[in-house]
Protein backbone atom coordinates (compact mmCIF):
# COMPACT_ATOMS: atom_id res chain seq x y z
CA UNK A 1 0.00 0.00 0.00
CA UNK A 2 1.41 3.69 -1.16
CA UNK A 3 1.85 6.34 1.95
CA UNK A 4 -0.50 8.34 0.20
CA UNK A 5 -3.03 5.50 0.67
CA UNK A 6 -2.52 5.06 4.14
CA UNK A 7 -3.01 9.05 4.74
CA UNK A 8 -6.45 9.24 3.14
CA UNK A 9 -7.39 6.17 5.21
CA UNK A 10 -8.66 7.53 8.09
CA UNK A 11 -10.61 5.76 10.34
CA UNK A 12 -14.24 6.66 10.89
CA UNK A 13 -14.71 8.02 14.48
CA UNK A 14 -17.16 5.39 15.80
CA UNK A 15 -14.43 3.06 15.04
CA UNK A 16 -11.37 4.40 17.39
CA UNK A 17 -14.10 5.07 19.80
CA UNK A 18 -15.22 1.31 19.47
CA UNK A 19 -11.95 0.45 20.21
CA UNK A 20 -11.14 2.80 22.72
CA UNK A 21 -13.82 1.59 24.63
CA UNK A 22 -13.45 -2.09 24.29
CA UNK A 23 -9.35 -1.52 25.47
CA UNK A 24 -10.58 -0.34 28.21
CA UNK A 25 -12.76 -2.70 29.15
CA UNK A 26 -10.28 -5.46 28.77
CA UNK A 27 -8.14 -3.77 30.77
CA UNK A 28 -10.66 -3.11 33.69
CA UNK A 29 -11.53 -6.66 33.57
CA UNK A 30 -7.88 -7.67 34.18
CA UNK A 31 -7.32 -5.63 36.60
CA UNK A 32 -10.52 -6.50 38.49
CA UNK A 33 -9.01 -9.97 38.00
CA UNK A 34 -5.59 -9.12 39.15
CA UNK A 35 -3.96 -9.87 36.30
CA UNK A 36 -2.06 -7.48 34.05
CA UNK A 37 -4.07 -6.46 31.22
CA UNK A 38 -0.92 -6.18 28.96
CA UNK A 39 -1.29 -10.06 29.15
CA UNK A 40 -4.77 -10.45 27.63
CA UNK A 41 -4.33 -9.45 23.70
CA UNK A 42 -7.28 -8.48 21.29
CA UNK A 43 -7.92 -10.52 18.58
CA UNK A 44 -10.08 -8.22 15.64
CA UNK A 45 -12.34 -10.65 14.07
CA UNK A 46 -13.21 -9.32 10.58
CA UNK A 47 -15.46 -11.85 9.16
CA UNK A 48 -18.01 -10.52 6.66
CA UNK A 49 -16.58 -7.15 7.16
CA UNK A 50 -14.20 -5.82 4.06
CA UNK A 51 -10.48 -5.12 3.71
CA UNK A 52 -11.40 -1.58 4.20
CA UNK A 53 -12.52 -2.38 7.95
CA UNK A 54 -8.98 -4.15 8.00
CA UNK A 55 -7.47 -1.17 7.00
CA UNK A 56 -8.94 1.14 9.00
CA UNK A 57 -8.67 -0.78 12.29
CA UNK A 58 -5.09 -1.01 11.65
CA UNK A 59 -4.95 2.61 11.37
CA UNK A 60 -6.45 3.11 14.81
CA UNK A 61 -3.64 1.12 16.39
CA UNK A 62 -5.43 -2.70 15.74
CA UNK A 63 -2.20 -4.80 14.54
CA UNK A 64 -3.98 -8.64 15.40
CA UNK A 65 -6.76 -10.18 13.01
CA UNK A 66 -8.88 -13.23 13.52
CA UNK A 67 -11.27 -14.71 10.46
CA UNK A 68 -13.15 -17.56 10.54
CA UNK A 69 -13.32 -19.05 6.74
CA UNK A 70 -10.46 -19.72 4.59
CA UNK A 71 -11.91 -18.78 1.28
CA UNK A 72 -12.68 -15.12 3.09
CA UNK A 73 -9.73 -14.85 5.14
CA UNK A 74 -6.98 -15.50 2.15
CA UNK A 75 -8.32 -12.70 -0.47
CA UNK A 76 -8.53 -10.19 2.31
CA UNK A 77 -4.95 -10.92 3.99
CA UNK A 78 -3.98 -10.41 0.05
CA UNK A 79 -5.96 -7.34 -0.64
CA UNK A 80 -4.92 -5.36 2.96
CA UNK A 81 -1.11 -6.92 2.38
CA UNK A 82 2.07 -7.07 4.57
CA UNK A 83 1.43 -5.22 8.43
CA UNK A 84 -1.33 -7.03 10.47
CA UNK A 85 -0.75 -10.46 12.06
CA UNK A 86 -3.77 -13.17 11.59
CA UNK A 87 -5.50 -15.86 13.21
CA UNK A 88 -7.61 -18.28 12.07
CA UNK A 89 -10.26 -18.99 14.40
CA UNK A 90 -13.08 -21.16 12.56
CA UNK A 91 -13.52 -24.79 11.59
CA UNK A 92 -11.05 -26.05 8.86
CA UNK A 93 -12.53 -28.11 5.99
CA UNK A 94 -11.19 -28.44 3.19
CA UNK A 95 -8.02 -26.84 1.78
CA UNK A 96 -5.72 -27.21 5.46
CA UNK A 97 -2.25 -26.63 2.96
CA UNK A 98 -3.40 -23.16 2.42
CA UNK A 99 -3.80 -22.36 5.88
CA UNK A 100 -0.94 -23.94 6.80
CA UNK A 101 2.36 -20.83 7.24
CA UNK A 102 -0.49 -17.88 6.28
CA UNK A 103 -1.72 -17.72 10.06
CA UNK A 104 0.28 -17.00 13.10
CA UNK A 105 -1.87 -19.04 15.17
CA UNK A 106 -4.67 -21.77 14.05
CA UNK A 107 -7.28 -21.40 17.25
CA UNK A 108 -9.30 -24.19 16.05
CA UNK A 109 -7.41 -27.61 15.96
CA UNK A 110 -9.90 -30.40 17.48
CA UNK A 111 -9.20 -33.87 15.48
CA UNK A 112 -6.29 -36.40 15.71
CA UNK A 113 -7.33 -36.48 12.22
CA UNK A 114 -6.63 -32.62 11.78
CA UNK A 115 -3.60 -32.62 13.74
CA UNK A 116 -1.87 -35.59 11.54
CA UNK A 117 -2.77 -33.89 8.34
CA UNK A 118 -1.12 -30.08 9.78
CA UNK A 119 1.68 -32.17 10.37
CA UNK A 120 2.03 -33.47 6.79
CA UNK A 121 1.03 -30.12 5.67
CA UNK A 122 3.93 -28.19 7.92
CA UNK A 123 6.47 -30.97 7.38
CA UNK A 124 6.45 -30.64 3.48
CA UNK A 125 6.37 -26.50 3.30
CA UNK A 126 9.25 -26.88 5.92
CA UNK A 127 7.47 -24.46 8.24
CA UNK A 128 6.62 -24.71 12.16
CA UNK A 129 2.39 -24.23 12.11
CA UNK A 130 1.79 -22.48 16.22
CA UNK A 131 -2.15 -24.04 17.03
CA UNK A 132 -4.44 -24.20 19.65
CA UNK A 133 -6.87 -27.14 20.30
CA UNK A 134 -10.52 -26.43 20.61
CA UNK A 135 -12.18 -27.67 23.19
CA UNK A 136 -16.17 -28.04 23.27
CA UNK A 137 -16.95 -27.85 27.31
CA UNK A 138 -20.40 -28.13 27.22
CA UNK A 139 -20.73 -30.85 25.13
CA UNK A 140 -23.41 -29.27 22.73
CA UNK A 141 -24.06 -31.69 20.02
CA UNK A 142 -23.69 -28.73 17.14
CA UNK A 143 -20.68 -26.73 18.05
CA UNK A 144 -16.99 -28.15 16.92
CA UNK A 145 -14.54 -28.61 19.02
CA UNK A 146 -13.16 -31.83 20.67
CA UNK A 147 -14.56 -33.58 23.78
CA UNK A 148 -12.41 -32.49 26.95
CA UNK A 149 -12.14 -36.39 27.18
CA UNK A 150 -10.67 -36.46 24.32
CA UNK A 151 -7.67 -34.21 25.08
CA UNK A 152 -4.82 -36.88 26.27
CA UNK A 153 -5.42 -38.39 22.67
CA UNK A 154 -4.85 -35.18 21.00
CA UNK A 155 -2.04 -34.51 23.26
CA UNK A 156 -0.46 -38.17 22.26
CA UNK A 157 -0.92 -37.09 18.56
CA UNK A 158 0.93 -33.68 19.17
CA UNK A 159 3.63 -35.63 20.08
CA UNK A 160 3.89 -37.18 17.62
CA UNK A 161 3.76 -33.93 15.54
CA UNK A 162 7.00 -31.81 16.08
CA UNK A 163 6.25 -29.17 13.54
CA UNK A 164 3.14 -27.93 15.37
CA UNK A 165 3.40 -26.08 18.11
CA UNK A 166 0.14 -26.09 20.28
CA UNK A 167 -0.17 -22.96 22.57
CA UNK A 168 -3.03 -23.66 24.32
CA UNK A 169 -6.64 -24.46 24.57
CA UNK A 170 -9.37 -22.38 22.83
CA UNK A 171 -13.97 -22.97 23.45
CA UNK A 172 -16.73 -21.46 21.97
CA UNK A 173 -18.95 -22.13 25.08
CA UNK A 174 -22.82 -22.12 24.02
CA UNK A 175 -24.15 -18.72 23.25
CA UNK A 176 -26.32 -17.29 26.49
CA UNK A 177 -27.57 -13.40 26.69
CA UNK A 178 -25.85 -13.85 30.46
CA UNK A 179 -22.44 -13.92 30.77
CA UNK A 180 -22.24 -15.28 34.12
CA UNK A 181 -24.11 -18.70 32.92
CA UNK A 182 -21.15 -18.85 30.55
CA UNK A 183 -18.51 -18.26 33.26
CA UNK A 184 -18.37 -22.29 34.07
CA UNK A 185 -17.19 -23.32 30.73
CA UNK A 186 -14.30 -20.98 30.62
CA UNK A 187 -12.82 -21.67 34.10
CA UNK A 188 -13.62 -25.44 32.91
CA UNK A 189 -11.31 -24.07 30.17
CA UNK A 190 -8.54 -22.67 32.39
CA UNK A 191 -8.86 -26.15 34.67
CA UNK A 192 -8.35 -27.96 31.35
CA UNK A 193 -5.13 -26.18 30.57
CA UNK A 194 -3.71 -26.57 34.61
CA UNK A 195 -4.36 -30.20 34.65
CA UNK A 196 -3.03 -30.73 31.23
CA UNK A 197 -0.02 -33.15 31.09
CA UNK A 198 1.23 -32.71 27.13
CA UNK A 199 4.18 -33.39 25.37
CA UNK A 200 7.28 -30.43 24.85
CA UNK A 201 5.57 -29.03 21.56
CA UNK A 202 2.43 -28.27 23.95
CA UNK A 203 2.98 -24.76 26.12
CA UNK A 204 0.31 -23.52 28.10
CA UNK A 205 0.32 -20.24 27.29
CA UNK A 206 -2.81 -19.47 25.75
CA UNK A 207 -6.51 -19.52 27.11
CA UNK A 208 -8.64 -18.13 23.65
CA UNK A 209 -11.89 -17.59 24.93
CA UNK A 210 -14.70 -14.34 25.46
CA UNK A 211 -16.76 -12.60 22.41
CA UNK A 212 -18.41 -9.60 22.15
CA UNK A 213 -21.13 -10.53 25.03
CA UNK A 214 -18.82 -12.23 27.45
CA UNK A 215 -15.11 -11.46 27.30
CA UNK A 216 -15.00 -9.28 30.49
CA UNK A 217 -16.05 -12.43 32.48
CA UNK A 218 -13.78 -14.72 29.88
CA UNK A 219 -10.63 -12.02 30.99
CA UNK A 220 -11.59 -13.03 35.12
CA UNK A 221 -11.50 -16.71 34.36
CA UNK A 222 -7.68 -16.47 32.21
CA UNK A 223 -8.36 -15.69 28.63
CA UNK A 224 -5.11 -14.33 27.02
CA UNK A 225 -6.90 -14.23 23.90
CA UNK A 226 -10.13 -12.48 23.23
CA UNK A 227 -12.25 -12.48 19.68
CA UNK A 228 -14.28 -9.74 19.19
CA UNK A 229 -16.10 -9.10 16.13
CA UNK A 230 -19.66 -6.76 16.44
CA UNK A 231 -18.20 -4.79 20.04
CA UNK A 232 -16.02 -3.65 16.96
CA UNK A 233 -17.40 -3.30 13.53
CA UNK A 234 -21.32 -3.69 14.35
CA UNK A 235 -23.53 -6.22 13.54
CA UNK A 236 -22.06 -9.05 10.63
CA UNK A 237 -22.83 -7.72 7.03
C1 LIG B 1 -17.40 -14.51 14.76
C2 LIG B 1 -16.56 -15.12 15.79
C3 LIG B 1 -16.18 -14.40 16.94
C4 LIG B 1 -16.62 -12.97 17.22
O1 LIG B 1 -17.97 -12.94 17.57
P1 LIG B 1 -18.65 -11.58 18.14
O2 LIG B 1 -19.79 -12.08 18.94
O3 LIG B 1 -19.07 -10.81 16.94
O4 LIG B 1 -17.65 -10.88 18.94
C5 LIG B 1 -15.36 -15.03 17.86
N1 LIG B 1 -14.92 -16.30 17.67
C6 LIG B 1 -15.27 -17.03 16.59
C7 LIG B 1 -14.76 -18.42 16.45
C8 LIG B 1 -16.09 -16.46 15.62
O5 LIG B 1 -16.42 -17.20 14.53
Amino acid sequence: MSDLGRQTNNPPPALRERLAAVRERIERAARRAGRDPAAVELVAVTKTHPADAVRAAVDAGQSLFGENRLQEALPKMDAVGPGPRWHLIGHLQRNKAAAVGRFELIHSVDSTRLIEELERRAAAADTQQAILLQLNVAGEASKFGAAPADLPALLAALAAAPHLRALGLMTIPPWDDDPERTRPHFSALRRLLEEAQGPPNFEKKHLSMGMSGDFEVAIEEGATLVRLGSALFGPRL
